[in-house]
């Protein structure tokens, strides 16, 4: 039997909450799929600099170097916001992960779940028509990594992309869309940003490998614009650093639901960080009422892209979809529920069983 070795950094605020629920799903699933899953819990982010005084401690780190993948729950809080900028829980914790893993892809599913469409801020237009996309951002290249500096009166920041970056993230965006509607559309400015023009030469060279897939460019501008106007129109969005960390944000927010939205950062063989988009949502921890299906789905996330366990992670996927039917939802989804997050996990839980 299969076996897989997580690091599970529920983290703060209502990462540990949620967290719970996502290894029960994992547990069931294991079982119905035939692998086990062994998960060891570490300290990480606000939770580690008050039992270390580090974000991320050695033997957290540790952890993860002998883990086939990594589960996030969310780190930071109001807690630690009076410290310096580079101790605060997220740059210390989650970006050192990062750079020590090579996590240059970031993927983002953003959908419509048809029974919750009037979430999305385009309902009722957005009902008929649906979304689902996946947005692959480049994550550690581009402008937030470039040489920086500052005089008194200017300051400047630089982009670079290398052939090699644009490849490896492309290669990532056309093997997706071959598993799902064969279409990639690459964003970039290739009308003022020399690193546009490389990042569609080669994102055309990596094109040819994949036949099938339909490739369009499209300004960044347009794009953003065209997220609002006709969401329906895309599948796969391929993006560098600083715009796939704009488009990412507003494809949530068409989305309407933070509570939903499951993320993975990767690297080059398959060891991933998989987190809910959303944060630590200081303002309903502890109170039982978060929404732990980013959560779940985020495992999905793992399941399929780290240990290839497409069946399982879609398994989850649906029984998802049918607690959303059936209303099970928490508050963020629906203001007149009085499900909790161990109703919302349970009900998941059921579906799978069913
Ligand atoms: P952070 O700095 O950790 O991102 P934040 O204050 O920005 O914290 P977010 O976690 O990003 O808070 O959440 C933004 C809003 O969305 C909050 O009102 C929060 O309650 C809500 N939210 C986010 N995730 C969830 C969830 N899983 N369930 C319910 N509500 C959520
Ligand atoms: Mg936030």
């Amino acid at each position: 039997m299969k076996n897989y070795k997580i690091a599970v950094l529920a983290g703060d605020g209502i990462g540990p909450e949620v967290m719970v629920q996502a290894l029960k799903v994992l547990a069931v699933v294991s079982d119905q799929f035939g692998f086990s899953i062994q998960h060891t819990e570490a300290l990480i982010g606000g939770a580690a600099i008050d039992a270390t005084g580090a974000a991320l401690p050695e033997a957290t780190l540790t952890l993860c170097k002998n883990s086939d993948a990594i589960l996030f729950g969310s780190v930071g809080g109001p807690k630690w916001t009076s410290l310096p900028p580079a101790q605060q829980p997220e740059r210390a914790s989650l970006l050192p992960l990062r750079k020590t893993f090579d996590l240059f892809c970031n993927l983002r599913p953003g959908q419509i779940y048809p029974a919750f469409a009037e979430l999305s801020p385009l309902h009722p237009k957005i009902s008929s028509q649906g979304m689902d996309i996946l947005c692959v951002r480049e994550l550690t290249g581009g402008i937030y990594f470039g040489e920086k500096g500052r005089t008194e009166d200017a300051a400047f920041d630089t982009q670079k992309y290398s052939v090699s970056e644009i490849e490896r993230i492309s290669r990532v965006a056309f093997e997706a869309a071959t598993k799902r509607r064969n279409k990639v559309t690459s964003i970039d400015k290739a009308n003022v940003l020399a690193t546009s023009v490389l990042w569609r030469e080669v994102v055309e060279r990596v094109a040819k490998d994949y036949p099938q897939v339909q490739l369009e460019h499209m300004y960044i501008d347009n794009a953003a614009m065209q997220l609002i106007r006709a969401p329906q129109h895309f599948d796969v969005l391929l993006c560098d650093n600083l715009f796939g960390d704009i488009l990412s944000d507003e494809i949530a927010a068409i989305a309407g639901s933070l509570g939903l939205l499951p993320s993975a950062s990767l690297n080059g063989s398959n060891f991933g960080l998989y987190e809910p988009a959303g944060g630590t949502a200081p303002d309903i921890a502890g109170k039982g009422i978060a929404n732990p299906i980013a959560q779940i789905l985020s495992a999905a996330l793992m399941l399929r892209y780290s240990f290839g366990e497409e069946a399982a992670a879609r398994a989850i996927e649906q029984a998802v979809a049918s607690t959303l039917e059936q209303g099970i939802v928490t508050r963020d989804i629906n203001s007149a529920s009085n499900y909790g997050t161990a109703d919302v996990g349970a009900a998941v839980i059921a579906a799978l069983n069913a």
